[in-house]
């Protein structure tokens, strides 16, 4: 390679690297993209209550898989605030007592689903944080009936709100989740950051929810320091007054085509 070349071919692959260290993947242009589907993480949010005071939000938990997080459930139960539960076949099984409480309290608990085998619903085969998307149209819809068979075997209504693992998705699997009857639940909080955020943060996060917000966090993972901040934000939420609804409950608006 002459040296004109291979000066230039260095400069770029110090450029791509520096680029790909500040941008995300996803608004980098071509050269340096590698080859994909575009995945897309929609946002959600609901009509507004528009009273001073009085903010309305919904509040959205995913129980992708482990276990129940205690402290969020028996806060929830305690002070009598309404959520929306997004539930995989996985979650389901292990945890029979928490389907309990759900079911025993329909004034306070949606529950929606979160998929069969928390994959990513996406439709060709590429890897989201690691995690193996479904990878076919046809493992896209055996995620979301396989979610849905599994709540209904454990005696909850039939969903209409889907969630993917990850809240990433392809325009096309959006489209036949769509055509499969449901609505798509993004977010405009992330609350938690996928349950991996402190204490202090989520707390944070969670109880400066405007109106409007819907509040995506977990409920999943017991051990982690975000559910002791998630408990004390229903708390701050309660106490400033908060109307808290649940996704049924409320009109709402989603992009890319997640709820139109
Ligand atoms: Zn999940």
């Amino acid at each position: 390679m002459n040296r004109l070349l291979l000066g230039s071919a260095l400069l770029l692959a110090a450029a791509s690297s520096a680029l790909a260290a500040e941008v995300p993947p996803a608004v980098l242009a071509p050269p340096f993209v590698t080859a994909g589907p575009k995945l897309v993480e929609p946002h959600l949010h609901i009509a507004r209550s528009n009273v001073t005071g009085h903010a309305r939000v919904a509040l959205t938990f995913d129980a992708c898989m482990g276990e129940a997080d205690e402290r969020i459930l028996s806060t929830l139960v305690n002070e009598r605030i309404p959520a929306t539960i997004f539930v995989t076949a996985r979650w389901l099984k292990r945890n029979p007592k928490a389907v309990a409480i759900f079911l025993q309290n329909p004034d306070l608990f949606e529950l929606e689903n979160h998929g069969e085998k928390h994959i990513p619903a996406v439709d060709t085969p590429v890897l989201v944080y690691g995690i193996a998307a479904a990878g076919s149209p046809d493992a896209v819809r055996q995620e979301v009936e396989g979610g849905a068979a599994a709540m209904v075997a454990s005696g909850i209504p039939a969903p209409h709100w889907f969630r993917g693992s990850t809240a990433k998705y392809d325009l096309s699997a959006i489209g036949q989740i769509r055509a499969m009857g449901y609505r798509i639940a993004g977010y405009s909080v992330n609350g938690d950051g996928g349950s991996l955020l402190g204490a202090a943060i989520t707390e944070k996060r969670i109880s400066s929810a405007k109106d409007g917000d819907v509040v995506i966090s977990h409920i999943n993972q017991p051990t982690h320091a975000a559910g002791a901040g998630v408990a004390r934000a229903l708390v701050d939420l309660k106490a400033k007054g908060t109307e808290f609804v649940r996704l049924q409950d409320v009109a709402d608006t989603g992009d890319d085509k997640t709820t139109e």
